[in-house]
């Protein structure tokens, strides 16, 4: 078995000429991901950063024993402080929004697979059929400041996690941290903050889904969430198959379409992540109608075939794309 795992899927370019103060920087593991954090103003904001990233590791890691997450996947029944329990009620209801493409109690699944745990397994039909049996959105209970799974039930919010940890960041900055502007990489989660003092945009490369190289430039004003989800991320190879992390919650198996990766622009940084991951889950046709019908937030799709279809907001941001582009309409 071969086990090949990229990290990075968006890369801030460029970061020199920021916000007119002093740049400072830091490199920090959490999440299970390297995460790289510039601010530029008042430095000793990075130790902040890096405690509220720690924290949210601790809170919603699904491996770590002791986390949120583990003891609600043991059964037990908890009184989360209020971020969090907001957070399980946006993410349940994106998860519910994008008609479970998205499905934060997907653990039964992505724990046969072993993505979370690094023990790569190829499922018999038997068993994913019974740990199918076990998901969906609906079997989190959140009730009067309480959370709980349904008996059986079991939540991994790796496929949030970082968007909403990288939304906290930016609610920590704009509390008067000194900071003027700043550009976190969170393992490939983008997040920028604030507006350069020079006037130009940030600039963040979309990878090139089928090998090195850049499939474009997205250059953004402003406070945005910028995340990609690719099969290409994460992924293990078994008797000459590739089996990629993100799971069809409908099938059970990787999700397999004409998408090799998709890229999401929005306010808001756990919607952002989670859409990532849902629309790969649906293919381009599918992910195409939910952006027309849902219209808050921006994409760009890259197909296998090396094309790249972008979200109408996003046309005239989009510069040195690696393919043909199309724009999707309204
Ligand atoms: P991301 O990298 O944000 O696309 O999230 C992928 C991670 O979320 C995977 O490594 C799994 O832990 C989990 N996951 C995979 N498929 C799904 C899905 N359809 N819905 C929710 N979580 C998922
Ligand atoms: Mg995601």
């Amino acid at each position: 078995m071969r086990y090949i795992k990229l990290w990075v899927l968006l890369l801030p370019l460029l970061l020199l000429g920021g916000c007119g103060e002093k740049q400072h920087q830091k490199q920090v593991y959490a999440m299970d991901t390297v995460m790289n954090l510039t601010v530029w103003g008042d430095g000793s904001a990075l130790n902040d950063l890096q405690q509220l990233l720690q924290k949210a590791e601790t809170q919603l890691s699904v491996t770590k024993p002791a986390s949120l997450v583990s003891r609600l996947n043991a059964g037990e029944t908890i009184t989360p402080e209020g971020e969090i329990y907001a957070l399980l009620e946006d993410a349940a209801a994106l998860g519910e929004a994008t008609g479970g493409s998205l499905d934060i109690c997907l653990y039964p699944v992505t724990r046969l697979w072993g993505f979370t745990t690094g023990q790569y397994h190829v499922p018999g039909e038997g068993e994913l059929e019974e740990a199918l049996s076990r998901t969906g959105n609906q079997r989190l209970i959140l009730e009067n400041g309480t959370a709980r799974l349904e008996a059986g039930a079991q939540m991994d919010l790796g496929a949030v996690a970082k968007g909403w940890a990288g939304a906290q960041c930016i609610r920590l900055l704009e509390k008067n941290s000194g900071v003027s502007c700043a550009m976190l990489s969170l393992g490939g989660n983008i997040q920028t903050y604030g507006t350069k003092a020079d006037g130009n945009p940030w600039r963040i490369g979309v990878q090139n889904p089928k090998g090195s190289g850049l499939a474009g430039v997205l250059e953004l004003e402003g406070t945005w969430a910028v995340v990609t989800s690719g099969g290409y991320e994460r992924y293990f190879e078994e008797n000459g198959r590739i089996y990629t992390h993100i799971i069809d919650p409908a099938t059970g198996y990787p999700a397999e379409n004409d998408l090799a990766s998709v890229t999401i622009v929005s306010k808001n940084g756990l919607q952002a992540d989670g859409l990532s991951t849902a629309l790969y889950v649906m293919g381009l046709e599918k992910a195409a109608e939910f952006w027309r019908e849902t219209g808050d937030f921006e994409a760009v799709f890259i197909t296998k075939d090396g094309k790249l279809h972008v979200t109408a907001g996003l046309e005239e941001r989009l510069k040195e794309p690696a393919g043909e582009v199309s724009v999707l309409e309204q």
